[in-house]
């Protein structure tokens, strides 16, 4: 793999990593007011961004590379309500799909087909992140100061499962 991949997927696993860390410093804020279905919603989504990372990290070993670690940012702690939670997700996972679109470029740059069809796996994923979280943002605009909506939505969320994807 060439150098210029390898650092791009090197900088990703980085970036997958801080998706997890931010996701469980939610987990804690969603514990602290209460709301144990949100914080389990979240913790599903902290084990789904840790997998991201370990199949970016296993892939550049794959490919003869060699994992070059960073710090990881210190995530934001405090949210003014589960609405502004997931507005901040939403915009947090619509910046990871342009690091994902920039990977792509730079997998057509150095002519490295292979790791253009890993990625397309993580490109399905964004679709599917955006959309489930958009429509979370959807209905905490629609619940409002509604504290029975809130709860309601909160057991909805704590049902969530979280199976790792296979290889
Ligand atoms: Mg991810």
């Amino acid at each position: 793999m060439k150098k210029k991949m390898e650092k791009a997927f090197n900088k990703q696993v980085n970036a997958e990593l801080y998706s997890s860390y931010l996701y469980l410093s939610m987990e804690s804020y969603f514990q602290s007011v209460s709301l144990t279905g949100f914080a389990k919603w979240m913790r599903g989504q902290v084990q789904e961004e840790m997998f991201h990372g370990i199949k970016i990290y296993d892939y550049i070993h794959e490919r003869g590379g060699r994992a070059q670690f960073d710090a990881i940012d210190k995530p934001v702690s405090e949210w003014n309500s589960p609405l502004v939670a997931f507005e901040h997700i939403l915009a947090h996972e619509q910046n990871v799909t342009e690091l994902i679109n920039d990977l792509i470029d730079v997998s057509l740059d150095v002519r490295d087909h292979a790791a253009k069809a890993f990625l397309d796996w993580f490109i399905i994923e964004q679709v599917e992140e955006e959309s489930t979280v958009g429509e979370i943002v959807d209905r905490l605009r629609l619940i409002g100061d509604d504290s029975s909506g809130l709860f309601l939505l909160d057991s909805e969320l704590g049902k969530r499962v979280f199976t790792l994807p296979a290889k």
